[in-house]
């Protein structure tokens, strides 16, 4: 019987044609859904150990987050087709039916991928075939590596190519020591030549000495000493968090959901309170009290849901905040951001917003923007430290091309005692999924759910401003 696992989210319908095809077919599958269901990551990291999609590479580098590829939004849209853990049957018939699909994903892509002259639309070459592996290019010019392995051997091939590097060498010089070897077909003993499986990367760990290492921490960072003493920390959980701090609506002129639709989505989310956060320039001239009356109004029908007033401060070449005192006073929630002149000044600049009194959090603290520019060149162990004294909160952006702050940075952060909020900066409801990519970059930089401020009621952090 195929066991078959489809992991879906809302960004794509590559699950929805997954699911008609396997349908006709009469095979059983499993349906998990990213947004919906609340159990979603327990069940996948039961399955698969982890709640991305590790086993296939971008660039010959995983996606599931070790590094900050800006192409995670991106690579999640295409893996959420892939059919998890079919049978050769199931295989065999999903790639019959490929044919017939208008779009095909990745693991029809991949069953394509040994008959190279019908392959699968979304695959631009086939870079290598054979009985097990595939190498594929997508049009989209991602590399995916595709596998084909026992269900026995399952856990070492995913631990073996999840990766980092670092973190795989160091693991595997510590096993040397102990006379064993590892490598993606289980672990042998050198002098027996007795050759251990595992079925799970847990019980990879668990044979090696270690507690189960997320993925996230998988750097040699310290994680193989902490996984060994017991000491790894708890990693902050999606479902941890209860509240946005950083959105915006209509209201700024690139914003393309109105305060109440902004407000409804993150209240299906899970969320209890969302701090709109439109950008300062567009609420001149009486529309940030205009905008007031508007979240007064969504307010009072969405009770007890929250909208907070917030705004999105531009932080001035002169490290003034383009908000007057007495509006910035009225506000529950103030975001500070450099958005230009990013190579003027850009620390002492950010010192001077954490050191304003109404400003409560440094929005995207370096403005990188992945693949197209450098963020400024921000001393972060001064503004950590500042922050931490000021008690200013310094966000994660969970957008896919910021990712900003970087993952050491958070963990420096996190550890001088500052809270990161891990905010979305959604302009559109659908961003406000984008929630996952910030979480896990959280995860790697060793966040707990005590490090990240969003995971608390908003009276907490209310009273944490005052
Ligand atoms: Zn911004
Ligand atoms: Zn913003």
């Amino acid at each position: 019987m195929a066991t078959i696992l489809i992991y879906t989210t809302t960004w794509c319908g590559h699950c929805e044609r997954a699911k008609a095809l396997l349908d006709a077919k009469g095979l059983a599958y499993e349906e998990i859904d990213l947004d919906d269901d609340p159990a979603f990551r327990a069940t996948l990291l039961e399955r698969t150990g982890r709640w991305t999609v590790p086993q296939i590479l971008v660039d010959g580098r995983p996606i599931g987050g070790y590094t900050e590829l800006w192409c995670l939004e991106r690579a999640g849209r295409h893996s959420a087709g892939i059919l998890w853990r079919f049978d050769e049957r199931a295989e065999e018939r999903v790639e019959q039916e490929g044919q017939h699909q208008e779009r095909r994903d990745q693991a029809r892509g991949a069953a394509r991928a040994q008959q190279p002259r019908e392959r699968a639309a979304a695959v631009l070459e086939v870079a290598a075939h054979g009985d097990t592996k595939a190498t594929v290019v997508t049009k989209q010019g991602l590399r995916l590596d595709l596998r084909v392995v026992p269900p026995e051997d399952y856990g070492s091939l995913l631990q073996h190519f999840t990766g980092s590097k670092d973190h795989n060498v160091a693991l595997r010089e510590e096993a040397q020591r102990r006379g064993l070897s590892v490598s993606e077909y289980g672990v042998t003993a050198v002098e027996t030549g007795e050759v251990h499986r595992f079925e799970s990367e847990a019980e990879l760990y668990r044979f090696l000495g270690y507690t189960f290492i997320p993925p996230e921490l998988r750097e040699n960072g310290g994680e193989l000493r902490a996984a060994r003493d017991g000491g790894l920390p708890a990693l902050v959980e999606p479902g941890d968090l209860v509240g946005e701090l950083h959105c915006h609506s209509t209201w700024s002129s690139d914003g393309k959901g109105s305060i109440e639709e902004m407000a409804r989505e993150a209240k299906r989310r899970g969320y209890r309170f969302l701090a709109l956060t439109d950008h300062s320039h567009y609420l001149r001239e009486g529309r940030m009290e205009a905008q007031w009356e508007e979240i007064a109004a969504v307010n009072e029908r969405m009770k007890p849901f929250r909208v907070l007033r917030g705004v999105e401060a531009n932080i001035r070449a002169d490290g003034s905040v383009d908000v007057a005192e007495e509006v910035l006073a009225e506000l529950d929630w103030v975001v500070a951001s450099l958005h230009a002149a990013f190579d003027r000044s850009p620390t002492e600049r950010i010192l001077a917003a954490i050191d304003h009194p109404h400003v409560d959090c440094i929005g995207h603290l370096t403005g990188r923007k992945l693949n197209k520019r450098p963020g400024a060149d921000i001393d972060v162990e001064r503004v950590v430290a500042r922050a931490a004294e000021t008690g200013t909160a310094l966000e994660i952006n969970s957008q896919p091309d910021r990712l900003d702050l970087r993952d050491v940075h958070a963990r420096l952060a996190a550890e001088a005692g500052v809270l990161v909020p891990v905010n979305t900066d959604a302009h559109s409801t659908r961003a406000l999924g984008y929630r996952d990519l910030g979480v896990a970059q959280a995860r790697r930089g060793w966040l707990t759910k005590e490090n990240v401020l969003n995971t608390r009621p908003w009276r907490e952090i209310a009273k944490l401003r005052a």
